[in-house]
């Protein structure tokens, strides 16, 4: 594989993150970028390796602040029950990381696995077993007594005790995120989307916890009222949320709450229907859900909501590796191609505070992007197609290269998963 050590992209067409589009060159050394700038690498470059990029474009690496790397997008989900069901998910999370990579997706959070799969993962990739985006990892979410999600990747908790311990239980497995059921789900039977289930004492408990530890909190958020008991409880970010009223969108704008809106899953969930074999009542709470959720993305942006991008990949037909499907779907709800990228860089590095690591492709961040034979700007879609997606640099080393056909399964990389947001392990 190429080594990083020292190497100049060049003659390339650079969409930074931040806004600006500049023809030029960027330099990498060891898993950072150095340098970034218009025209010719200056003469203090001259000696380092250089990739001519000629009609290429680079972009940074896409964060994806919601999947679920231990699920497989199977229509209907399997509750892990057995010792050996909680292995078998630590090797389809690390397939599942490593598909998610070579679509162009260099950072993730995951937003909940049975078990400590997630945290199994991450060590497995400490030690280059396999390679995997940076992770953000929240264990299991903590849901109410039958709540949603409690079969698949959910522990009961009941009072704002009992959600304080398995808050500090995450933690203190390694967890960089606190994932909290705030209302039903689509595909928890039984469970209603508009009803809500942690308490705000509950989550709160939680988030400070989570706070407290540095971290961060993300809500599972359908109905009006769930939403608003998140808002209260002082989580990050709010997942889904696909029936945000005018109040709650007041109160996220007050407090700054993110929107992580998974446009994706809720559609794939309709498009491939009863027929592929997703439980009828799943279907019917999709259905249901769809025109409220693009009304209520277009009034949370209109009003200035901070969006961030999630897919919730690895729910019913949400396959890791399409990821960049949802940023398709942010300029079909009326964003910019430019806006899209935007979010699913520097808006999503921020708002997992990482803003200052990844994000944008500014000297001092670590090199981490991809390059492009075609111009998404142009056409937002082709991200969809990741035979356009011709190289992934991570952490300054190439784990992706499409012309050469070599890709890297797994290396020992000292820094990948960095552990906490803020900490360059
Ligand atoms: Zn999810």
């Amino acid at each position: 594989m190429q080594p990083s050590t020292s190497c100049v992209y060049r003659n390339a067409r650079i969409i930074d993150g931040t806004g600006r589009i500049r023809q030029g060159y960027l330099a990498v050394e060891g898993a950072c970028i150095v340098d970034v700038g218009d025209g010719d690498p200056p003469k203090s470059l001259a000696g380092r390796n250089a990739v001519d990029l000629r009609g290429r474009t680079i972009v940074p690496g896409m964060i994806d602040c919601h999947v679920h790397l231990s699920m497989d997008a199977k229509p209907k989900l399997d509750p892990p029950v057995s010792p050996q069901d909680h292995m078998l998910a630590v090797l389809r999370a690390g397939r599942n990381a490593l598909h998610t990579l070579h679509s162009g997706v260099t950072t993730v959070r995951d937003c909940g696995t049975p078990g400590q799969v997630d945290f199994a993962l991450r060590r497995a990739a400490q030690d280059g077993l396999c390679i995997t985006p940076r992770l953000l990892l929240s264990g299991q979410a903590l849901c109410m007594t039958g709540g949603h999600g409690w079969q698949f990747l959910g522990t009961e908790v009941d009072g704002p005790d009992a959600a304080r311990r398995a808050a500090r239980q995450q933690l203190k497995a390694g967890a960089d995120n606190i994932k909290l059921i705030a209302t039903g789900g689509i595909l928890t039977q039984g469970s209603e989307i508009g009803n809500a289930e942690l308490s705000v004492q509950e989550m709160r408990a939680a988030v400070d916890e989570a706070h407290n530890a540095g971290k961060i909190a993300a809500a599972h958020a359908h109905g009006g009222q769930g939403i608003k008991n998140a808002i209260l409880a002082g989580v990050d970010s709010i997942e889904h949320g696909y029936f945000i009223d005018a109040e709650g969108i007041d109160m996220m704008l007050e407090r700054g709450t993110w929107l992580v809106a998974t446009s994706t899953p809720v559609r794939n969930v309709v498009l491939h229907g009863t027929e592929a074999g997703i439980p009828e009542a799943a279907v019917a709470k999709a259905r249901s859900a769809i025109d409220a959720h693009v009304a209520s993305f277009k009034a949370a942006r209109k009003a200035g909501v901070r969006l961030a991008m999630g897919t919730d990949a690895g729910v019913p037909f949400t396959r890791h590796g399409t990821n960049l499907d949802e940023l398709f779907y942010l300029v079909e709800l009326g964003m910019t191609p430019m806006e899209a990228i935007q979010t699913a860089t520097r808006d999503s590095a921020r708002m997992l505070k990482m803003e200052h690591l990844v994000g944008t492709l500014e000297a001092g961040k670590y090199a981490d992007f991809l390059v492009l034979d075609a111009d998404p700007l142009e056409d937002i879609s082709l991200l969809r197609d990741p035979e356009h997606v011709r190289q992934v640099v991570l952490n300054g080393r190439t784990v992706l290269d499409r012309d050469a056909s070599r890709f890297l399964m797994g290396a020992a990389f000292s820094n990948i998963g960095v552990g906490a947001p803020g900490t360059p392990a």
